[in-house]
């Protein structure tokens, strides 16, 4: 493989071979290629951050401007593109290109955040790693708690990645703040809210966002029905639409969930357990959910992404109350009564 200067390539490096993102060093054919690491958080924890590779672990060749979303060989191919400060928050990297508005839109709302923590005494998860990153998926940000090892600083990850940074009307933007403040309040959930606390957060989401609860009677019926009928999946929840019409939506929920559960529990997959039912050679009784499982109901007490988990309903109600929105009560109370018990406060 030829390599020219500037070209990002995955490679294997180090002693113990990790896969790594690198810029090719200068013009480079085989056996032996030379490359600079391009992941910031390796800097200073290897010395050498340049490399010399065999052409066997050379593993892709990304171009001179990769824009991926996706890994490559478990990578994310984003180019380090430098850091710069929030005044009160701390250092931000950016894998992203970010015009000079765009940084100064961020920096002000990270800073405007920090304050509000700051002041409400919830800023106890500090110091993290903040990254700004290519848009991706579904969301627009994260915040990883694993304390990552790999990290210089073994702290946790707040990570923003929306598509777009500009307000979208006058200087302050809701939108950005609610972002930032939602993964912030992960990093109370993680590293302020102690284990007994959570579990009573945990406790209210079970009460108001899952109220569903299936019986494992109820579903060993559900799959009862199924095996009589011995046909596939697809047909299975076409027999439910055409019998309940719109009520069919909580069972097929149900048929999902049961199946999730079959898999995790006994690595039968859908599709096997399908082939069984439908081929009827076995009794797929003892793979049948032993527990009674709960479904989340239709209507979301806090927002739809609140009703994912427990901690997403804590982020977005804090996130929430924070900007002044009205709350369900129960989740008002709790949310409140927590963070008083950790000394901070909402408003
Ligand atoms: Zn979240």
């Amino acid at each position: 493989m030829r390599l020219e200067e500037g070209d990002v390539v995955v490679a294997r490096v180090g002693e113990k071979g990790r896969r790594a993102l690198c810029v090719a060093k200068r013009d480079s054919k085989g056996p032996v290629y030379s490359l600079v690491e391009a992941d910031r958080h390796w800097r200073s924890k290897d010395a050498a951050t340049f490399w010399e590779v065999e052409a066997e672990d050379l593993l892709a060749n990304l171009g001179p401007n990769p824009n991926g979303e996706h890994s490559v060989y478990g990578v994310k191919p984003h180019l380090y593109r430098g850091s710069f400060t929030a005044k009160g928050w701390g250092e931000v990297e950016v894998w992203r290109d970010l015009g000079r508005t765009e940084v100064k839109v961020i920096s002000e709302h990270l800073s405007l955040v920090a304050d509000r923590l700051k002041r409400r005494n919830l800023d106890g998860f500090f110091p993290i790693v903040t990254e700004i990153r290519p848009a991706h998926g579904q969301w627009a940000g994260y915040y990883d708690p694993t304390k990552d090892s790999r990290l210089e600083r073994g702290v946790d990850v707040l990570c923003l990645h929306p598509k777009d940074f500009l307000p979208k009307g006058g200087e302050h933007d809701e939108g950005l703040e609610g972002l930032i403040l939602h993964e912030a309040f992960h990093g109370v959930w993680f590293r302020t809210l102690p284990a007994r606390y959570r579990a009573r957060w945990v406790a209210l989401y079970n009460k108001v966002v899952l109220q569903r609860r299936a019986s494992v009677e109820e579903i060993h019926k559900m799959f009862g029905d199924w095996v009589k009928r011995s046909c596939s999946k697809a047909e299975y929840i076409s027999h439910l639409r055409k019998e309940y019409g719109e009520d069919a939506k909580a069972d097929i929920a149900l048929l999902n969930l049961a199946l999730s559960w079959i898999e995790k529990a006994h690595k039968i997959n859908q599709f096997n357990l399908s082939d069984m039912i439908k081929s009827q050679e076995l009794d797929i009784r003892p793979w049948l959910p032993s527990v009674d499982l709960f479904i989340g109901k239709a209507d979301p007490v806090v927002s739809d992404y609140g009703a994912k988990k427990a901690e997403e309903m804590w982020s977005e109600a804090a996130m929430f109350s924070m900007l002044g929105r009205p709350l369900h009560e129960p989740v008002e109370e709790l949310l409140t009564e927590l963070i008083e018990k950790v000394g901070g406060y909402l408003r």
